[in-house]
């Protein structure tokens, strides 16, 4: 079954409700990284509320998910598009199995205290960032703090990996529910009822749960309608062409140092893990075209010569 989001409104209009299966996402993410059990619950629990909360922002714009603990994790970014395209990295990937004493992965003790941003990165407009604390570095309960208490929207984040006794990622997903200016008490009652019942969400998506199921789950005897379905997936926009300006964007003098020692010049992203390797040929072809930039000496892209027969 493919990963995929879906948006929802109860029919009473009183709770936006979102669910995701991030599986594969969460997976391709831990071969990326080779991240261990930990790190793979930690990257994952962050892309995975990244690919929710990113499907609450407009066509076009994005937003990026930061954690920064005090614990062994360090810094854990995602970043997210309304497409449903997101990418995503740990500082550390090689982290020690820590375990809680009922021998779940301990995502707290690993992230540690510190804070969590989230930036929204909008079209014709500056981007906006708003930060919390963490209070519990469990990445979900982090990010309901978020939503309730920066943008004052009363919320229930969820998030869950199940790492197999491979490393690899057996199943994720997630869900954010949040109250509209009208819910009724009775209504807040019954979800919080609901929500007390689904004490674990890798636990559901375990069972084979689509995101629909989850919903169901969540909203009990609340009608729904789907709004928005979209298929996710781990997407980054590094590229050659890309990593060639980065290099370029170094100067003459650290390129020529970086290519003496090395022999070529290697780019690695940090969200995706992919390198660009430039041989030696190529780095100094760039650095000719920078010397002659700085000579003034016009650039002439021979692929851009047009022969006119007329
Ligand atoms: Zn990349």
């Amino acid at each position: 079954m493919d990963d995929y989001l879906i948006r929802a409104i109860t029919t009473n209009k009183e709770i936006r409700a979102l669910a995701v299966k991030s599986t594969n996402v969460v997976r391709e993410a831990q071969e990326r990284h080779q991240t261990t059990p930990v790190a793979t619950a930690a990257l994952g629990r962050v892309i995975t509320g990244a690919l929710l909360t990113g499907s609450l922002v407009k066509s076009g714009d994005e937003i990026v998910l930061k954690i920064e603990g005090t614990g062994p994790a360090g810094k854990i970014v995602a970043d997210a598009n309304q497409e449903g395209e997101v990418r995503g990295y740990i500082e550390n990937p090689n982290l020690d199995l820590y375990q809680t004493d009922t021998g779940k992965l301990d995502v707290a003790k690993a992230v540690g205290a510190g804070e969590l941003s989230l930036t929204k990165i909008m079209r014709m407009k500056e981007p906006y960032t708003g930060s919390v604390p963490l209070v519990s570095g469990e990445i979900g309960e982090d990010l309901t703090y978020y939503f309730t208490a920066s943008e004052q929207v009363p919320s229930a984040v969820g998030l869950g990996v199940l790492v197999d006794t491979d490393l690899s990622v057996k199943a994720a997903g997630g869900f954010i529910i949040q109250l509209l200016p009208d819910a009724s008490e009775e209504t807040i009652q019954m979800l919080e009822d609901n929500l007390a019942k689904v004490s674990s969400v890798s636990k559901l998506i375990e069972a084979g749960m689509t995101p629909e199921e989850l919903l169901e789950e969540l909203l009990g005897d609340m009608d729904y309608r789907i709004m928005a379905r979209k298929d996710v997936k781990f997407k980054c926009r590094c590229s050659r062409e890309r990593s060639y300006e980065l290099i370029a964007g170094l100067g003459r003098e650290d390129i020529e140092e970086t290519l003496a020692e090395e022999g070529e010049i290697e780019v690695r992203c940090h969200f995706c893990n992919n390198t660009y390797t430039f041989n030696k040929e190529e780095v100094e072809e760039l650095l000719a075209e920078l010397e002659a930039k700085e000579k003034g000496i016009p650039e002439v892209d021979t692929d851009q010569i047009v022969v006119e027969n007329d």
